[in-house]
């Protein structure tokens, strides 16, 4: 029984390489934050140490020492954090004594299970002198051994690397997919699970962490107040909002990316009820405000305000001047009334 949700295809190669017995001694794993690639990994580290006929069973002592962290074959190498420091969280990798370690366990035979799976979580943080050392661990496969390594994207992971895994994609549910997982296996009540379906673009475990951390909530609900407030001010409060993306950027580029990609998300939104589509929209629980909002502009102002936060957002990632996109950005919101 296969805990993770959808991901069918990535599913029924694993099934079918593990009754073939064809498993590959390295798979590498790619798809956005919480789309579910640490639950696969768990999944596939069940099946291969499973004792039931029909693997993973997930009831079996294995199964759940695994499930729980305390199988001693399995083992999870991901970030260590130096610190809190804005200094300790930039220079943050998986560092060569991490995978020296995985190196020597590697060689031993299994302690309790059938199969040692290491599951190197984040692996485009590995250092490129940890990623060296990986590399002669999976050009010289032993034994019993499966490593599994989780990324959001190969082309961060050096080539070498890349073509020694085998590569499976897990790619976002859809928003349905996620609000029937969320109301039928979690319970979750149908309007929250509605709208944390819409909010985790198809990745379940962001909706999960949300329906138990009302913290992301409420934080998402600040920035679009944020946002709002900024339409609606004057150049003067628009450039002081500027200047704190600015500073936040100099911390986290991560952060104002996601503070772009809500801004999106709210203009798309706009473009989908001025097209009579608010069916489809995102931020169910503003649909009022994006109906109110929505009168105050015409769909080619929508439109190409879109264009620019989708270039401002290219032009952060290469290294554009922060201050000058934003500013470029601020000055683009056109100039509907709403309130
Ligand atoms: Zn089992």
């Amino acid at each position: 029984m296969w805990q993770v949700v959808g991901q069918t295809r990535a599913v029924s190669l694993l099934e079918r390489s593990l009754d073939k017995e064809t498993l590959a001694h390295a798979y590498l794993f790619v798809g956005p934050h919480h789309v579910g690639k640490m639950t696969l990994a768990l999944n596939l580290a069940q099946a291969l140490n499973c004792e039931a006929a029909e693997r993973p069973c997930g009831v079996c002592a294995s199964c759940q020492k695994i499930a729980s962290a305390k199988h001693a074959d399995v083992q999870i190498i991901s970030l260590i954090h130096n610190g809190d420091s804005a200094e300790a969280r930039s220079r943050v990798e998986i560092g060569i004594d991490q995978i020296r370690e995985l190196q020597h366990s590697s060689n031993l035979p299994p302690f309790e299970g059938k199969y040692k799976v290491f599951i190197i979580d984040e692996a485009e943080f590995l250092s490129s002198e940890a990623a060296n050392c990986l590399l002669k661990t999976l050009e010289e496969p032993v034994g019993k051994v499966v490593f599994i390594l989780l990324s959001t994207s190969d082309r961060l992971l050096p080539a070498t690397v890349v073509s020694r895994c085998q590569w499976l994609e897990l790619a976002p549910l859809g928003a349905d997919e996620v609000e029937t997982a969320l109301c039928g296996r979690w319970g979750i009540e149908q309007p929250k699970a509605k709208l944390l379906a819409r909010l985790s673009r198809g990745c379940l475990g962001w909706a999960l962490l949300a329906a138990s951390d009302d913290a992301l909530l409420q934080q998402r609900t600040e920035k679009l107040d944020e946002l709002l407030n900024v339409i609606n001010t004057d150049y003067e409060g628009r450039f002081a909002y500027v200047a704190q993306l600015v500073t936040l950027f100099h911390k986290s580029r991560g952060l104002v990316q996601e503070i772009l990609d809500l801004w999106l998300e709210w203009w798309r939104d706009l473009m989908l009820v001025k097209v009579g589509c608010s069916d489809r929209i995102t931020n169910v629980d503003f649909e009022a405000v994006l109906l109110k909002m929505t009168k105050g502009y015409s769909l080619a102002q929508i439109r190409s305000f879109l264009d620019s936060i989708r270039e401002a957002g290219e032009q952060l990632r290469q290294n554009a001047n922060p201050r000058l996109v934003l500013e470029v950005l601020m000055l683009s919101i056109p100039g509907g009334k709403y309130g």
